[in-house]
């Protein structure tokens, strides 16, 4: 054995999986015609990786939704709530993924969140005292045996113990120490149906070993295997891991009896010392992650064989494999026809990503010297358009382009007196209902089926409706509702240089949701102006402040396909150069207000502690000063994120030093608040005061009742009253009268506090 896989993408080269779920849930298709178009994908995968010289067929990567759903499900943590539906075993799979509604019941989904540093989500397991942890389905064996009607060697996956009891929530004192028998016992009844079986590899994914990890929660991760590895198994184990390194229980896994061993060499910034360093034992195999399984460039052979000669494993003990499952890279490059040629021939999506398993099997084992030299002549050629513009502009960036002026406290000062707001001041995040007209508008335009005077008279007559229904309603700070914009990231990214776009490159985010993220190409700048049209025509409507509206430069690069050949900082500072500049253009026609979004600052917070400054925070912070460090004292910059977990970096959020936070406080209970406090936050804030993220309709006595909660413990002067995020995902009745609840609730607390 050579080459693996540690999973593949399922939902469809053409999203089929997407598409036949969502029909089924409108009941357009039946249960067994979903079933149908399921298997027929998954023999689909299969078949791809047979035929690319993969030595195994991965099975147990499939989902309907989510693999740590599936998996849950198997060892039965599905809470009562839904198994009380009395649902088929789909229909109560899906209940928990989306919640579930009809005229006698009503559940809300599991929580859901995102996976590691990815931006794919999963649905948060339950764990109460009574969860009875016991082997349930069927789901993983059923699909072995369909896999092995065409395909002889296989190789299943699962996600391990450890990291199902180290991402569960725990309910009612239950404690992951309690469940570590029954889930060893659950554990090991798979093992027995495995063994009637035959299969080759059982490949146990337990990524959550790359956290910084604890003596106790070591000790749960060393009770877990040395039981459950006492079972007697005529398949080989392979402990998978992946998005990092394994330094905290290199020792242990090297230990334990297992058969293979799976590391992260790319994340995995200590795999290779730790390797070096510690040894490898001979009688395990090593499933080397060389092939990177998140980003979407050709793999640099030479370089990825020079790392593979270092490793002290002899070469049947070695198996070339991703850095993580291929779930996050889009199907194929192959279909992309709009693509520059320059840049497609150095893309590799997941049907590439096999052929270079294959390609470095071929090289690293039989010397085939041709693969090595034309992989090698195409980085040679690797040329991302450089611009020589930018290039100069950072090498003469100082400290002080990164610092504004004066201090917040004192422009705070001078934005109360420019601005003169209410107390409490109110206003949105930014985008209003995107209705079927606004998005058949932008269609026509893209599909040249509309001219752009068309297009934008369109649009100005809903910013001129919705700045009317603002200024009616009673807002202090206006919007102009973001009509022009379906995707925050992809919007700026069209205007800027160095991007490319796909036309199928989705990648799932959660269920049947996909992204389809921007590829960052060459070196990146301005194009022309991108919001200060749609700003400027909607400041004219009215005499209050209208807000600019920008995606930050930390959000646009994480949520692209980034760069290799360029650190991340260099990158993120190219991008924050072109919104600085959308800043100052905004600022020079008018614009008083300006937040700049920064919905996905967190999502990248290195998974280690100790890397959270060096790594990401010490570059990221300052790109978001930069940005608009150069305004004058009186444009008050706004940001909003959409999260609260920020309770461990508050102090990073407060450098950013912007004039004004928005975030989602709304679904954790405004626990934030406290470490605001704690931690003398001095930002103001607009800690939402409903979530967005349902239909529902918050009376004005609930709002009120939470503006009581936050003013109890934020002065009544630092604080904004504004939703949690952006409305364009609601439709406009529910927008416009949970909005009239907000005005209301507001002008209650104004006139008591007189
Ligand atoms: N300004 C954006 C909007 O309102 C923010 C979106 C977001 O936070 N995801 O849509
Ligand atoms: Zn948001």
């Amino acid at each position: 054995m050579t080459t693996s896989i540690i999973g593949f993408p399922r939902i469809g080269a053409d999203r089929e999986l997407k598409r036949a779920t969502e029909k089924y849930w409108k009941n357009e298709i039946t249960q067994s015609e979903l079933i149908k178009i399921a298997d027929e994908l998954k023999e689909k995968n299969w078949q791809k990786q047979a035929d690319s010289g993969l030595d195994f067929v991965s099975v147990g990567d499939f989902s309907f939704f989510d693999n740590l759903l599936d998996t849950a499900t198997l060892i039965n943590l599905t809470p009562k709530r839904y198994a009380d539906l009395n649902l088929n075993p789909l229909d109560e799979y899906f209940a928990q993924a989306r919640g579930f509604q009809n005229e006698t019941s009503s559940v809300k989904a599991l929580p859901m969140k995102k996976w590691f540093n990815t931006n794919y989500h999963y649905l948060v397991p339950e764990i109460t005292p009574e969860t009875n942890i016991q082997l349930v389905g069927d789901q993983l064996f059923t699909d072995i045996e369909k896999a092995q009607r065409h395909h002889q060697k296989i190789k299943a996956s699962i996600i391990g113990p450890y990291t199902i009891l180290k991402l569960a929530r725990y309910l009612d004192d239950a404690q992951a120490t309690d469940f570590i028998t029954a889930i060893t016992e659950s554990y090991a009844a798979i093992f027995d149906r495995l063994n009637e079986l035959n299969i080759d590899w059982f490949q146990i994914d337990e990524s959550a070993l790359v956290f910084d990890l604890t003596e106790s929660e070591k000790a749960v991760f060393n009770k877990l295997y040395q039981s459950l590895l006492a079972n007697t198994h005529n398949f080989k184990v392979n402990l998978q891991t992946y998005f990092g390194d394994v330094r905290d229980i290199y020792q242990e896994l090297i230990d334990l009896p297992f058969d293979g061993i799976g590391l992260d060499f790319l994340e995995g910034t200590k795999t290779l010392d730790l390797i070096k360093q510690v040894g490898f034992p001979t009688d395990k195999t090593l499933f080397a992650g060389v092939v990177n399984g998140k980003n979407i460039w050709r793999n640099q052979y030479q370089k990825t064989i020079d790392l593979l000669r270092q490793l002290p494993v002899s070469s049947d003990k070695l198996v070339i494999s991703t850095s993580c499952s291929l779930l996050h890279v889009p199907y194929d490059v192959d279909v992309e026809d709009e693509i520059d040629g320059r840049l497609k021939q150095h893309l590799a999506f997941a049907y590439q990503k096999l052929a270079e398993l294959h390609d470095l099997n071929e090289i690293f084992f039989n010397c085939d010297q041709n693969k090595l030299q034309t992989n090698a002549a195409l980085f040679e050629n690797i040329n991302h358009p450089i611009d020589t513009k930018v290039r100069k502009r950072i090498s003469n960036l100082k400290a002080d382009d990164y610092q504004r002026t004066p201090e917040r406290a004192e422009r705070e000062q001078i934005q109360k007196a420019e601005f003169k707001l209410p107390d409490l001041p109110t206003t949105t995040i930014g985008s209003f209902p995107q209705t079927k007209d606004v998005r058949k508008n932008r269609s026509e335009f893209k599909h040249h089926e509309i001219g752009q005077a068309t297009y934008d008279k369109f649009n100005q007559a809903k910013i001129k409706r919705i700045i009317e229904w603002q200024e009616q309603a009673g807002f202090d700070v206006l919007v102009h509702g973001e009509y022009e914009r379906n995707d925050m990231v992809g919007y700026f990214g069209e205007n800027l240089s160095g991007f490319a776009f796909t036309k199928k490159a989705w990648v799932q985010s959660y269920g049947t949701r996909g992204v389809k993220p921007p590829i960052i190409w060459g070196d990146v700048s301005r194009k022309h102006a991108i919001t200060v049209a749609a700003s400027t025509y909607a400041q004219s409507l009215t005499d209050k402040p209208v807000k600019g509206m920008l995606t930050g430069p930390v959000t646009i690069f994480n949520w692209s396909f980034p760069r290799e050949d360029i650190p991340a900082e260099e990158s993120v500072t190219q991008i924050a150069l072109a919104i600085q500049d959308e800043v100052l253009d905004l600022e020079k026609h008018g614009i008083k207000i300006i937040q700049i979004d920064e919905a996905a600052l967190r999502e990248k917070l290195p998974l280690r502690r100790s890397d959270w400054y060096r790594e990401y925070l010490d570059w990221a912070i300052p790109a978001f000063k930069l940005v608009h460090s150069p305004v004058a004292p009186s444009t008050q910059i706004h940001t909003h994120m959409c999260y609260s977990e920020f309770k461990d970096i508050i102090p990073a959020i407060d450098n950013m030093d912007a004039d004004v936070i928005s975030f989602e406080a709304s679904r954790s209970d405004l626990s934030i608040i406290d470490e605001l406090k704690a931690n003398h936050f001095e930002t103001e804030v607009g800690p939402g005061v409903y979530d967005i993220h349902s239909p529902r309709i918050p009376s004005q006595a609930e709002i009120y009742q939470i503006i009581n909660n936050i003013l109890a413990k934020l002065p009544e002067n630092k604080v904004w009253i504004n939703p949690d995020c952006g409305l364009k995902t609601r439709g406009e009745a529910e927008t416009f009268a949970s909005l009239e609840n907000l005005i209301a609730a507001v002008n209650q607390k104004r006139s008591e506090l007189g």
